[in-house]
């Protein structure tokens, strides 16, 4: 079974854990650097991503986060924790003017608030590469990955604009698939974790990109 990490300083932590539980992973809440040891994979959720960067600045989980991930560790951001881990954001710059941090592990260019405000929220049906039959996704201010950089597959789009994206251990998702009852996700995310397993060898170290 996957030891799967669900970040938990702010947002909809709990849903992606019931989830994940579902499909039979094994599932532990992140606040502390020390709760991301011996972890398989860390699900970063949706809220709003300038608050849960200054709780990531507050735990001191920035740079235990990049640890995890350059130590062979699976990440996958929904909204918010998917702009958390993109190289570059547009939009909604933080009030004191400055650049928006993040871990920069996914090379894309996000736009926050790609479709609209919170009264713009819709749900949509979104096919989803390698899936039958198309999901329902939740939009809430959600981002869009109007960039998308090499290497980077693009798994669904809405309007013409990427909102599902995944690299060989990143998978990010500019909708909530934890607000419904839909699995396949999840599903997807805990394949994703066991098909790379075999290659990650703890005993090399990674080099950590600034
Ligand atoms: N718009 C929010 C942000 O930029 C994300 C919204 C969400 O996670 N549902 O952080």
């Amino acid at each position: 079974t996957p030891v799967v990490g669900v970040l938990a300083v702010q947002g909809a932590f709990r849903e992606h854990r019931r989830h994940l539980e579902a499909l039979g992973a094994q599932v532990h809440e992140v606040r502390l650097p020390a709760e991301l040891d011996g972890l398989d994979a860390l699900v970063l959720p949706g809220g709003e991503s300038t608050a849960m960067g200054r709780l990531l600045d507050a735990f001191d989980l920035w740079t235990p986060i990049r640890a995890l991930y350059n130590r062979g560790g699976v990440l996958w951001g929904t909204c918010a924790g998917a702009i958390l881990l993109s190289t570059d954001i547009l939009g909604a710059p933080p009030q004191d003017g400055g650049r928006q941090r993040s871990l920069g592990l996914l090379d894309v260019t996000v736009q926050r608030n790609a479709f609209g405000r919170q009264v713009d929220s819709f749900v949509a049906p979104l096919a989803v590469a390698g899936l039958d039959e198309p999901i329902e996704a939740v939009f809430i201010r959600a981002p869009a990955f109007d960039r998308v950089g090499q290497d980077i597959e693009v798994l669904a789009a809405h309007h013409g604009r990427p909102v599902m994206v995944q690299t060989a251990r990143v998978l990010a998702t500019a909708f909530h698939p934890e607000l419904t009852m839909d699995t396949r996700l999840h599903a997807l995310f805990l394949q994703q974790i066991e098909t790379r397993r075999p290659e990650v060898d703890p005993n090399v170290a990674v080099e950590e990109k600034i």
